[in-house]
């Protein structure tokens, strides 16, 4: 049996949808769920978290943690592994969990899995899933030792539904003498789009032609839809949308219920930034084109004559 402790994260006063998923993918493993919430005046959130998953909660409240410190959160975690004695400890794949993650398992002298997308138990021990090789293979890891330290990707399962009767305990943990100095936060400016929340995006290739096209011909059909318009990398590189807009392995991996790709091959560093999505309509006049390999549906057609179609069969089904 034994227990799994999840690292919550809190994002401008908020527990993080991240942390929710590592909720339910700890629910999957069959044991005890504990949970570590680091911030300062968040005792609400800690309570909601308790009440959705989170289970039995250490609630770290300190200036110190309010703000990403990786000494001071790896130190945070390091209590609430002596408090818990945790045989897996889930952390999301974002950018603070895939800095402390590592620094956690070498302190722990733990196993680590990073960038996972699946987690289960097999006949009582815990089995992550990891793509490698691009993409191209599915590894089934079985960390060995008392404790594994694995980093879970966000989005890559729904957050966790229902409640638990969870409690929150406070954990006091001494801060003294941190060698690492939180300084300030400076925000991005804010992107037009983030891909990793859309329930439906329409993504255009080079097989677009021209930055125009996008916008007179993949645009009103990612708008119809209520959806957001995606790019294959050349579209980026040659400048015709932002990077915010690639979809692949060099840039953001996506699961919208709906992926439709106009003129895009589908080489895999693509296909490994949308394959997981939940049903795919491709489009492309190659019909050898390697897309239609994950397809759900393929049209073997030219785009500019099937896209614009659709889009005013959606607005007139909309009315
Ligand atoms: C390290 C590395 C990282 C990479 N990261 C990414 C990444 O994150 N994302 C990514 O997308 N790529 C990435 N790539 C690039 C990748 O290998 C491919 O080159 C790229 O995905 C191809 O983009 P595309 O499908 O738009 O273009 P193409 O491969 O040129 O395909 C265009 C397609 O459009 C079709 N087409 C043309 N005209 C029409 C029309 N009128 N109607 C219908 N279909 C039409 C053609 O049949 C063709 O299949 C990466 C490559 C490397 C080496």
């Amino acid at each position: 049996m034994g227990n799994v402790l999840i690292v919550a994260e809190i994002q401008k006063g908020k527990i993080r949808e991240a942390s929710y998923e590592l909720a339910s993918f700890a629910s999957k493993l069959g044991k005890d769920v504990k949970s570590l919430v680091l911030g300062s005046g968040v005792a609400a959130e800690a309570d909601a978290f308790a009440a959705k998953g989170g289970g039995e909660v250490l609630l770290v409240d300190d200036e110190a943690v309010a703000n990403y410190n990786v000494d001071a959160w790896t130190r945070a975690i390091r209590a609430a592994v002596d408090a818990t004695s945790p045989d897996v400890v889930l952390i999301s794949n974002t950018p603070s969990g895939w800095d402390v993650a590592p620094r956690v398992a070498a302190a722990l002298d733990a196993a680590f899995v990073s960038d996972c997308f699946g987690v289960e138990s097999d006949g009582g021990n815990t089995v992550f899933l990891r793509r490698v090789f691009n993409g191209k293979l599915d590894a089934r890891i079985a960390p060995s030792g008392d404790v594994a330290v694995a980093t879970m990707q966000p989005g890559a399962t729904p957050a966790f539904e229902g409640s638990t009767s969870g409690k929150v305990d406070k954990l006091d943990v001494s801060f003294d003498g941190l060698k690492a100095k939180f300084v300030e936060v400076r925000e991005a400016e804010a992107k037009g789009v983030d891909l990793t929340k859309a329930e439906v995006i329409v993504s255009g290739g080079r097989g677009v032609g021209d930055p125009e096209k996008f916008q007179e011909v993949i645009q009103p059909l990612a708008d119809a839809l209520g959806g957001a318009m995606g790019a294959s990398r050349p579209v980026v590189d040659a400048g015709w949308l932002p990077h915010e807009y690639q979809v692949g392995s060099s840039g953001q991996v996506v699961t919208p219920k709906l992926y439709i790709a106009c003129g895009i091959s589908g080489a895999i560093q693509h296909l490994v930034g949308m394959k997981a999505s939940n049903f795919i309509i491709a489009i492309n006049k190659d019909g050898d084109a390697p897309i239609f390999e994950v397809a759900d549906l393929g049209v073997t057609a030219d785009l500019f004559e099937v896209v614009p179609a659709l889009t005013e069969a959606v607005k007139t089904a909309k009315g």
